[in-house]
């Protein structure tokens, strides 16, 4: 297991492993072992059932006192919007969104959540109402049914069922002669990477939280998986706050705003056909598309 983590593969560890799997509890410690001191804070209240408006208030970060990430960012996400972030590669859209679920703490500034201080929530429960589906799908040894169980440890069958068919998982389950039992990883089924997606995603939808962050795949999938697979998320942002790094023209265009970090902080925001009128670092970033896509999948023809 490496040192550097990089934040979104700590969301994953901690909401993904399950101590359970050697793999997964390797994981798990080598986690512990560098996370920072991130802890509830005395007096911390467990968060009420959260509607998902999040507010970012001259918010500064930096993995080094010398090298500042976020230098004071300011930004409003609206209940039940869907947020498309794009940007260079290293501009900071990873830990923009890390410091939601607080893998890190602002250095200054602060985050609300429907007008709270996100620190004055106990971290489980501000966790726990955090949805995560990320490219690098953890999975631990177990079942299909234990994995997407994870979602929400004590759920029942109907449920499991439910997300495992809204992830469109339910084909696979009835093609496997042992079904949700079947064992997946290493002495298992292998998974391919969109049914891994998928499970990640039924996971999701199992869990069923107000706030969605999730981190497309630049990774390439066939153009089919790869439709039903946006199909299937769009469907899982419905009804939620949902921040996206997204690499998909298609998920920017149907995003209801368009933020562009870039520069340590937010580089511009608006829809995709305002910031194509303007002349700024996103009609920049979408002219480079044209002869390299925002990720290094070869891209559909509906593009
Ligand atoms: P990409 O599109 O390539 O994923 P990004 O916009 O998400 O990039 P971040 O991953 O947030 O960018 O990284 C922002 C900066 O912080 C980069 O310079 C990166 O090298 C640095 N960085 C990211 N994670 C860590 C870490 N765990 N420790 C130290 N530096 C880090």
């Amino acid at each position: 297991v490496g040192v550097f983590y990089r934040p979104l593969e700590k969301i994953g560890a901690v909401f993904e492993t399950y101590p359970k799997g050697i793999a997964g509890f390797r994981r798990y410690q080598a986690l512990l072992a560098t996370e920072p001191d991130i802890a509830d804070r005395p007096g911390a209240i467990p968060a009420p059932p959260l509607k998902g408006e999040i507010r970012f208030e001259n918010v500064r970060f930096g993995y080094s006192p010398d090298r500042p990430v976020l230098a004071g960012v300011d930004l409003t996400i609206h209940v039940g919007e869907t947020v498309a972030f794009v940007g260079p590669s290293g501009a900071g859209k990873t830990t923009l969104l890390s410091l939601i679920p607080r893998f890190y703490e602002a250095e200054a500034g602060r985050i609300t959540i429907d007008g709270r201080d996100i620190r004055d929530l106990t971290l489980s429960s501000l966790r726990g109402q955090i949805g995560i589906v990320q490219q690098d799908v953890f999975l631990f040894a177990g079942t299909i049914r234990e994995n997407i169980a994870y979602g929400r440890l004590g759920a029942s069958e109907a449920e499991i069922l439910d997300a495992a068919a809204r992830a469109r998982l339910d084909g696979l389950v009835a093609s496997l002669p042992e079904g949700l039992d079947t064992v997946i990883g290493e002495r298992g089924v292998k998974l391919s990477g969109g049914q891994k997606q998928r499970l990640a995603i039924a996971r999701a939808f199992l869990k069923n939280p107000p706030i969605l962050i999730l981190d497309e795949a630049t990774s390439a999938l066939d153009t089919q998986t790869e439709r039903e697979i946006q199909a299937s998320l769009f469907e899982l942002a419905e009804g939620r706050t949902t921040l996206v790094i997204a690499h998909r023209l298609a998920t920017i265009r149907h995003a209801d705003r368009i933020v562009v970090v870039a520069e340590s902080g937010i580089a511009e925001q608006g829809r995709h056909d305002a910031l194509l009128a303007g002349d700024g670092y996103y009609r920049r970033l979408h002219a480079a598309q044209v002869e390299e896509p925002f990720s290094d999948r070869p891209r559909t023809a509906a593009e």
